[in-house]
């Protein structure tokens, strides 16, 4: 072989080896090939949103049908109150039970729904409008666990209710921030807990994140300022919007962590604290949520919300359920 040649075969076959290692990753390739991927997971992440639409209302409450595979939340409307039903298959919670003229009409529509036990009963804090109810929710129903803050034990309602709890033997458990809960494949964590002596019943509020596969959801109870300023917070899809919508909760700050999609407002038709308030809608507005309303629900008539989720979707339909005891 002439000198030349061999000249240019070892040429070549330092371009092959060049080829190769570039192609192995060898030079420094492994940087742009980690910084892909990356590129890749972020694309991966942005297109898991939820998307959520809202279908037609539902008149007849024969139609809502609560034996499917998906997530089931039905926002109620009892009048001036709060009450929210969540069942996943066969498992329930039930965040509040209305005031006490409430109580009975929640239990018959959960009995007509075919529910007969639930897993959680979440009492999120001592006031009549969430409480109210609950002694008739424990004496129709089985109960797993009562979960319930320790602010207000010597109100009437707290005190009726944790009677009957202890007269049946239900477990009572008084959570802590950070506690996390687990229910069917889905789990929920409170977000909010105080129990400082001088806490008020609103901010004693147990707050509670549900999160289903890619859908999260957040109860705020009664919880005000204080509580939105404690800490800080998730974005969710559907914000139960806390105090009715007082203008003490939903602060600009803390809307601007959750950033809803949706937000329910549980609130009593011309209800005489006038809630909610303008200031609260306006916020809320600004942050680019839709707003839902129990006393606007069915047309500019009463009604509920029930919303459905496979855990990457959500819908969320009106629909005609009036559980207020008090007319
Ligand atoms: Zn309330």
């Amino acid at each position: 072989m002439s000198k030349r040649r061999k000249k240019t075969n070892n040429i070549i076959l330092s371009l092959i080896i060049f080829i190769i290692l570039c192609v192995s990753g060898y030079f420094g390739t492994d940087y742009f090939l980690e910084n892909s991927n990356s590129d890749n997971i972020a694309k991966e992440v942005s297109t898991n949103e939820v998307k959520i639409t809202t279908s037609s209302s539902i008149e007849n409450v024969d139609e809502v049908d609560l034996n499917n595979d998906k997530l089931n939340i039905i926002f109620f409307y009892v009048g001036q109150a709060d009450c929210t039903l969540i069942k996943l298959n066969d498992d329930v919670i039930l965040i509040d039970a209305g005031n006490n003229n409430d109580g009975k009409n929640v239990v018959s529509f959960l009995q007509e729904k075919g529910i007969t036990q639930i897993d959680y009963l979440i009492g999120t804090h001592a006031d009549e409008d969430h409480i109210g109810g609950i002694d008739d929710i424990i004496n129709s129903m089985d109960i797993g666990t009562f979960l319930i803050p320790t602010i207000g034990e010597n109100g009437t309602d707290y005190k009726n209710a944790v009677e009957m709890a202890k007269e049946k033997n239900i477990q009572i458990k008084h959570p802590t921030r950070g506690e996390i809960f687990y229910f069917e494949n889905a789990q929920f964590e409170v977000m909010s807990a105080m129990e400082e002596e001088n806490t008020s019943d609103n901010n004693s509020s147990l707050v509670i994140e549900f999160t289903y596969n890619n859908t999260t959801y957040l109860f705020m109870g009664d919880a005000e300022t204080e509580v939105e300023n404690s800490r800080s917070w998730n974005k969710v899809n559907v914000l139960k919007v806390g105090h009715h919508g007082s203008n003490s909760s939903s602060s600009t700050k803390f809307l601007e962590q959750v950033k809803p999609e949706y937000s329910i407002i549980e609130v009593g038709k011309n209800n005489s604290y006038n809630l909610p308030s303008d200031k609260a809608i306006r916020r809320l507005e600004e942050s680019g949520t839709q707003v839902l309303r129990t006393d606007k629900a069915n047309g500019e008539e009463v009604g509920s919300f029930w919303l459905t989720s496979d855990g990457n979707t959500i819908d969320i339909r009106e629909v005609n359920i009036n559980l207020d005891g008090n007319i």
